[in-house]
C-alpha cells in the first residue's frame, strides 16, 4: 500500500498508509491522545478526525487545550445538537442554516408558532440529554442528486434550495450527530459527549429572513453562547450584565448626550453634552496629528459619480452609497452624485494638484471626514453602527522605501493615543497578500516586510492572517480591549498600490522620471461616533475629567448662598472649566443624586459656612465624603485635572 509522510509540529516525520484518518494518526501516537483529540490541522486546514489524508502533509492534532479549534468545534457542534433537539421536540419544524458566530452560534428555523422563553428551556434540557448519550459523529460524502432526493423525501425545502444554490456539481458532505443528519462542510467533534454540558446557554430568539432577503420567508433565529467550561460561560454572562449597565444608549439618555430618530436613521443628533465630548476628542486628535506632521484638509460631501467610477467605488461599492440626483439648470440630463462613503478619492484629488517631487514625500493629509454609508436598518446599533459618521482619516503619500518609517511613526502615535484615552491593551493583526491582487510580488514583498519590521520595533506579539489583505495591499488592524474585556477593532493601516494608479497620482523621483506614490490609508479611532460609544461604555459614563461634558456643578444649600455660587461658577469658567450653577430650591441630597446620574465628576456644595470662609466643599462622583478647601486652591486643582493628557 502506498505510503505518505506526515510531519508533526516538532519537526519529526512518520510514514502512514495513504488515506489514513487523522483519528488513526492520533491513536497511533498515543491511545490517550486518540481519545482526547477533537480535530487536526492538515497543511494548516482545520481537519475532521474522520477525514482521510491522501498526500504528504504537515499535521497537528488538536485537543480541548487548543482554544481556537476547540471553541469553533464546540460552537459548531452545539448548532447541530440544538437543531436536533428542536426537531425532536417539534418534528414539524424545518431546519435551514446554523453558523458559528462570536461567542456562540445561531440556527434559523421555520416554525409557525414563535419560540417562547419556556421553549428555550425545553431545548436546553433536550440538548443536555443528547450530550449525555455521547452519540458518535459520523460523516459521509454524497453526490448532489442523492442529497437533493434525500431532502425532498424528508420535506426539508430549505436544504434543497441550499444545495441547488451551490455551484458546480461537486459532492456534498453530510454529518450525523447520532441519528440526526445535516448538510455541513465540517469539521466536527468525535461524539456529542465531547460537548461541555454546563458551558452553554440559549440566549434569545429573533426574526430573520431566509437568505437575509426580506421578500423571502421570515424564520426564527435562536442564538446560543458556548465556552469550554462553566467558569468561562459565567464570566461571559457577567460581562453581558455589566455591558447592559453601561450601554451607551442608556447612558446617552441619562447624560443627555445624543439621540437618534426615524427621520434620519443611523445619523446622530448630538446634544450639547455629547457634542462637548466630541469636540474635546476632536481637538485632542487635531493637536496630536499636527504634532505628528499631518496637514489637515477638508473635501466635499457630494461628489459626481464620474469620480466614483474612476476610483472603482461605483462598481464595487454602489449598494452602500447614498445617491443624490440633481436637476442641473439648463442641463438636459440629471446629474448623478453620491455622498462620499470614503475620503480616499478626494484626497488623491488634493494630492494631484500641482506637480509633486520626491522632496514632497511623505505627504500626510488628514481629514475629519464626514462619510455616509447605507447600512441595513437591522444592522444599526446606537453609535456603534451608523450611516453617517466622521472618520479620523488620513492618507500618507510616500515612496516604497518610506513605508516602514511611516508605519513605525503611525504605531507610536496610535499607542500613545490609545494610552491617553485609557486603553492600555491592544492587539495587532497583519493581513497579507490574497490570491486575487494588484501590484507585483516585489512590491508586496517590500510592503509586507516593511509592515512587519515596523511592528517588531514596538512589540513581539502580533497575529498574521495570511491571504486576508485587501486586493490593493497588506494591512494592519488594531483591536483594543475595554474595561470589561471586550475587544473593539478601531485602528487600521493599509498600504494601497491601486488607487494612486487608478486616479493617476505621480511624483518626480530623484532620477527625474515619474513614479507612483504608495498611498497609506490609516485611522486610529475609526469613527468618532463609534469611538465615543466605546469610550462611554469603557468608562461607564464616568469619563476622565478632561473629556467630561459637565465637569463641575456648583450647588447651593441655602438660597442666601446663590450670589457666591454664581461667583464661583464665573471664576471656574474664567479658568476654562465647564461649570454650571444649581440654585434650584431643592435639598442638596436631591441635587447630588441627580447630578450623579448625569455623571458629573465634581459637585461643589455651598452653604453659609463656605460663603463666610470663601471656600468650597468638593464632593466627587461616587464618593460620600466632602473636602473643604479655599476657592483658589480648588480652581488650581481642577485646572490641572482638566488639562488634556497631551498638554500635561
Ligand atoms: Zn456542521
Ligand atoms: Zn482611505
Amino acid at each position: 500500500m502506498a505510503q505518505i509522510s506526515l510531519t508533526f509540529p516538532d519537526g519529526n516525520s512518520r510514514d502512514f498508509a495513504r488515506g489514513v484518518t487523522a483519528a488513526e494518526v492520533a491513536a497511533a501516537i498515543a491511545p490517550s491522545l486518540g481519545k482526547a483529540a477533537i480535530s487536526a490541522s492538515v497543511d494548516g486546514k482545520h481537519w475532521d478526525l474522520q477525514w482521510p489524508i491522501e498526500a504528504d502533509a504537515t499535521i497537528a492534532i488538536h485537543t480541548m487545550k487548543d482554544d481556537a479549534q476547540a471553541l469553533e468545534l464546540i460552537r459548531h457542534d452545539f448548532a447541530h445538537v440544538m437543531a436536533r433537539a428542536v426537531q425532536k421536540l417539534w418534528p414539524e419544524v424545518k431546519v435551514t442554516i446554523g453558523p458559528v458566530i462570536e461567542n456562540g452560534w445561531y440556527y434559523d428555523f421555520d416554525r409557525d408558532e414563535p419560540f417562547t422563553p419556556e421553549d428555550l428551556g425545553l431545548i436546553e434540557k433536550e440538548m443536555k440529554a443528547i450530550i449525555n448519550e455521547r452519540d458518535p459523529v459520523r460523516t459521509e460524502v454524497w453526490d448532489r442528486s442523492r442529497a437533493i432526493a434525500h431532502y425532498v423525501a424528508k420535506n426539508e425545502p430549505f436544504k434543497v434550495e441550499l444545495i441547488e444554490a451551490i455551484p458546480g456539481d461537486e459532492p456534498l458532505r453530510m454529518y450525523w450527530h447520532g441519528h440526526w443528519q445535516d448538510l455541513c462542510r465540517g469539521p466536527h467533534l468525535q461524539h456529542t459527549g465531547q460537548l461541555p454540558a454546563d458551558a452553554f446557554k440559549l440566549m434569545s430568539v429573533a426574526g430573520a429572513y431566509w437568505r437575509g432577503d426580506h421578500t423571502k420567508k421570515q424564520l426564527q433565529r435562536i442564538y446560543g453562547v458556548a465556552f469550554k467550561n462553566r467558569d468561562d460561560l459565567k464570566a461571559h454572562l457577567t460581562m453581558l450584565e455589566e455591558a447592559a449597565k453601561r450601554d451607551h444608549r442608556k447612558l446617552g439618555r441619562e447624560m443627555e448626550l445624543f439621540h437618534l430618530q426615524e427621520e434620519a436613521p443611523g445619523m446622530v443628533f448630538w446634544h450639547p453634552n455629547g457634542w462637548t465630548i466630541y469636540r474635546a476628542l476632536e481637538d485632542y486628535m487635531r493637536r496630536r496629528l499636527t504634532r505628528a506632521g499631518y496637514k489637515e484638509i477638508k473635501t466635499p460631501q457630494v461628489v459626481d459619480r464620474v469620480l466614483w467610477e474612476r476610483s472603482g467605488h461605483w462598481e464595487a461599492y454602489r449598494e452602500n452609497m447614498f445617491i443624490v440626483e440633481v436637476e442641473e439648470e439648463h442641463a438636459r440630463e440629471k446629474r448623478i452624485n453620491a455622498l462620499k462613503p470614503m475620503n480616499c478619492p478626494c484626497h488623491v484629488q488634493v494630492y494631484n494638484q500641482g506637480l509633486k517631487s520626491y522632496r514632497d514625500l511623505p505627504l500626510r493629509l488628514a481629514e475629519f471626514g464626514s462619510c455616509h454609508r447605507y447600512e441595513s436598518s437591522g444592522s444599526m446599533h446606537g453609535l456603534m453602527r451608523v450611516r453617517g459618521f466622521t472618520q479620523d482619516d488620513a492618507h500618507i503619500f510616500c515612496t516604497e522605501d518610506q513605508i516602514e518609517a511611516e508605519c513605525a511613526g503611525f504605531l507610536d502615535l496610535l499607542s500613545s493615543i490609545y494610552a491617553d484615552l485609557g486603553f492600555a491593551k491592544f492587539d495587532i493583526k497583519l493581513s497579507t497578500r490574497p490570491d486575487v491582487r494588484v501590484g507585483s510580488d516585489e512590491i508586496w514583498d517590500k510592503a509586507e516586510t516593511a509592515l512587519e519590521n515596523a511592528i517588531k520595533k514596538v512589540r513581539n506579539d502580533y497575529e498574521v492572517d495570511p491571504g486576508e489583505g485587501a486586493f490593493y495591499g497588506p494591512k494592519l488592524d488594531f483591536k483594543l480591549t475595554d474595561a470589561i474585556g471586550r475587544e473593539w477593532q478601531c485602528g487600521t493601516f493599509q498600504a494601497d498600490f491601486n488607487l494612486p494608479m487608478r486616479l493617476g497620482a505621480e511624483y518626480v523621483g530623484e532620477d527625474g522620471a515619474k513614479h507612483r506614490p504608495v498611498m497609506l490609508h490609516r485611522a486610529i479611532l475609526g469613527s468618532f461616533e463609534r469611538f465615543l460609544g466605546i469610550l462611554i461604555e469603557n468608562y461607564a459614563g464616568k469619563l476622565p475629567f478632561w473629556l467630561a461634558p459637565r465637569q463641575i456643578v456648583v450647588a447651593s444649600i441655602v438660597s442666601d448662598a446663590d450670589d457666591y455660587v454664581n461667583e464661583v461658577v464665573a471664576k471656574l469658567r474664567d479658568a476654562g472649566l465647564r461649570a454650571e450653577a444649581d440654585t434650584r430650591n431643592e435639598k442638596i441630597n436631591y441635587k447630588v443624586r441627580e447630578h450623579s446620574v448625569g455623571k458629573v465628576p465634581a459637585i461643589l456644595a455651598i452653604g453659609m459656612k463656605e460663603v463666610a470662609e470663601r471656600t468650597v466643599s468638593v464632593r466627587r462622583l461616587g464618593e460620600t465624603r466632602t473636602d473643604t478647601m479655599p476657592l483658589a486652591d480648588a480652581i488650581a486643582a481642577f485646572r490641572a485635572e482638566a488639562t488634556p493628557p497631551d498638554l500635561k
